[in-house]
């Protein structure tokens, strides 16, 4: 799922004040155009090895502070010892004790560049602040995102309600009604099921997950996107021959997953429970 940064990295960045041929102007000549074009940004576009983005020492991407050692070592706070307190640290990489010095003209250069997001080839076409890329990416829609049906592979750039729509068309759509009891039946090779609860507009996805011996886990997720306020209260109860399971909460709702599906809670269902019944077994769904 992870993925890694290109090697080659598209850079935009801004050139401010005196360009090309007026270098050979006549100096009053320069100062005035340095200083009618104070205002105007200039943005240049260049491609640069990714490496060069990296610390020295940790690999990971050059955020400021930045330090340089004498040798010519360029490390990000971190791994610069007592680097956080002032302008004076020990570079990592040489061991030696030596001092090393913020990198401003980096760090200047950090400041006025934007790179593309990471995820572009999922589809993501903005121009990212580079001081901002890891704030971006972490909430980048287009971002590779989990699934909670068993066995999806994952996908990029939708909601998970979309994702279900487009990417699982064979998950049964059951319609609900709210503060009713609805019974479903579940086939024993059935993953999920999607919940429609019409007169609010909401949808919820039943998972029943294989990550349990011995059994299935059944638990609720709300397939909402964050604009979603209204909290739903939900009960799931299976009968079984020695008694009813039962489990209730409040189902979250949930835009897309970052990270692998667990569920917060779920009702665990004993493989001698779907084995009981010939075909499908009956669930009772409320939601409210
Ligand atoms: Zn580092
Ligand atoms: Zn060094
Ligand atoms: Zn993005
Ligand atoms: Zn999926």
């Amino acid at each position: 799922m992870g993925s890694k940064r290109p090697r080659q990295v598209l850079i935009t960045g801004c050139s401010v004040g005196v360009k090309g041929p007026q270098v050979f102007a006549r100096r009053w000549q320069a100062e005035t155009a340095a200083t009618t074009s104070q205002h105007q940004e200039e943005k240049v576009t260049v491609t640069i090895d990714a490496n060069l983005l990296q610390c020295c020492v940790c690999s990971g991407p050059l955020t400021t502070p930045l330090f340089q050692c004498t040798k010519g070592h360029i490390s990000c706070s971190d791994c610069c010892t007592d680097g956080a307190l002032d302008d004076e640290s020990e570079c990592l990489m040489c061991r030696e004790p030596e001092t090393a010095t913020r990198c401003r003209a980096i760090e200047r250069f950090l400041a006025g560049m934007s790179v593309p997001c990471l995820f572009r080839q999922h589809g993501c076409t903005e121009m990212i602040p580079y001081r901002d890329t890891q704030s971006h990416e972490a909430s980048c829609r287009y971002a590779p995102s989990h699934c909670p049906i068993p066995g999806c592979a994952g996908y990029a750039g939708k909601s998970l309600a979309d994702h279900i729509r487009v990417g699982h068309p064979t998950v049964h759509h059951t319609s609900v009604r709210p503060d009713c009891v609805t019974p479903l039946r579940m086939h024993a090779s059935e993953q999920a099921r999607v919940l429609w609860l019409s007169s609010c507009c909401a949808k919820f996805l039943l998972v029943a997950g294989r990550d349990v011996p011995s059994g299935r886990s059944l638990s609720i997720v709300g397939l909402m996107d964050e604009q979603f306020q209204d909290e739903f209260k939900y009960r799931i109860e299976v009968v079984g021959k020695d008694g009813v399971l039962t489990l209730s909460g409040q189902a979250n709702g949930v835009e897309r997953l970052a990270r692998p599906y667990q569920a917060s809670a779920f009702l665990f269902v004993p493989n001698a429970i779907w084995d009981s019944y010939p075909e499908d077994i009956p669930v009772f769904v409320h939601l409210k």
